[in-house]
């Protein structure tokens, strides 16, 4: 397959056109087939349900080329079933999870010469999402909706390494107890950009943000579940009702059980013992594993031994595993890797 001539170690993380998209319509209670289409652009009604009231969700997963040439995409079906909770959630129809992954794949067979190479540290990242389309003025779900899904190609996440980001605790809360926090909602988006733009205008990559409720239990950030390592060397991660299930974070917790030998506990994390973890992380598609360095709270520092300057020994572990096993270095659990 002769790829596109991009410079694919300089393109970012932005939106780059590819040829193809996926479109399917759902009108009169059911979905049409579907079909790969051109055209890049949406056209609604000035009144569609998403306009209005937000009615949209989305999934986010990458294709990449393997050591040995395959394009392939990392657990399709659980992005699917994600996308099915989410719409579930949303009074949204459910686009079949089986369809759902056959789309993802056409989309990706059919822009294959955007797939970066294997090597080049960029993969052809893919966005499905579904909104409701028609004009809706009373508050209530969409009847029509539109489910599409393209690709664009996205370059290395870290360049010369993954370095430590410094993040802070955040005064703004991300997700309600019994709110939409589990589910990839837009609207858990809209609500976190303000605390984004702030965070980044005061030095910070990133807000951690705790549970709504009491303010004392570690939830995720905007967009990345949170791993830490203990002194003793157990991976702990954070339970709650209202963090999104990371895939990257059930993988990882996978890989550090059946290939790593470590122990592992899912379970409310106090933001109280974060100072005594020797190692913390972030997780999620873009960048896997990005460590942290240091948390700012409310103007006191907690800095993790690993430092500013490197990933700590045991996430580098898991980040080598995990990225092994996508690339075809390492052999994969059944039905994680599947080839277009
Ligand atoms: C998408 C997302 C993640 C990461 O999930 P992955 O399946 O690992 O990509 C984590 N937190 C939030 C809020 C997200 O939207």
């Amino acid at each position: 397959m002769e790829k596109k001539d991009i410079d694919w170690g300089n393109i970012g993380f932005g939106y780059i056109k590819t040829d193809k998209r996926f479109v399917s319509n759902f009108k009169d209670g059911k979905w049409d087939e579907g079909a790969l289409i051109d055209d890049d652009t949406v056209t609604i009604s000035e009144c569609a349900c998403v306009l209005q009231y937000a009615q949209t969700c989305f999934e986010g997963l990458k294709a990449y080329e393997t050591e040995d040439g395959r394009t392939v995409i990392f657990r399709p079906d659980l992005n699917a079933s994600r996308m099915a909770d989410t719409c579930k959630r949303l009074e949204m129809p459910v686009f079949p999870e089986d369809k759902w992954v056959e789309a993802v794949k056409k989309v990706v067979k059919a822009n294959e010469a955007f797939v970066p190479p294997y090597g080049s540290g960029a993969t052809l990242y893919l966005r499905p999402y579904m909104f409701g389309s028609n004009a809706v003025i009373g508050v209530k779900p969409a009847e029509e909706y539109q489910f599409r899904i393209f690709g664009t190609p996205v370059g290395p996440y870290f360049k010369g390494g993954a370095k430590p980001i410094y993040i802070r605790v955040s005064d703004f809360d991300r997700a309600a107890p019994h709110g939409t926090g589990h589910i990839k909602a837009g609207l858990n988006y809209a609500m976190s950009l303000h605390a984004i733009v702030d965070a980044h205008d005061k030095g910070f990559a990133e807000n951690m943000y705790l549970d709504a409720a009491t303010r004392t239990k570690v939830e995720e950030t905007g967009g990345a579940n949170f791993i830490f390592i203990t002194k003793d060397g157990k991976l702990v991660t954070p339970k709650s009702n209202s963090i999104l299930p990371s895939i990257t974070r059930r993988s990882i917790l996978y890989v550090a059980e059946h290939y790593l030998d470590m122990e592992v506990e899912e379970r409310e994390v106090e933001f109280s013992e974060v100072k005594d973890f020797a190692e913390c992380g972030l997780c999620g598609t873009a960048a896997v594993i990005s460590p942290v360095g240091k948390i700012n709270d409310h103007g006191t520092d907690i800095e993790f031994p690993t430092g500013m300057d490197e990933m700590g020994p045991t996430l580098k572990k898991l980040y080598d595993t995990l990225t092994g096993i996508q690339m075809g270095r390492i052999e994969a659990p059944e039905g994680w890797i599947v080839e277009i």
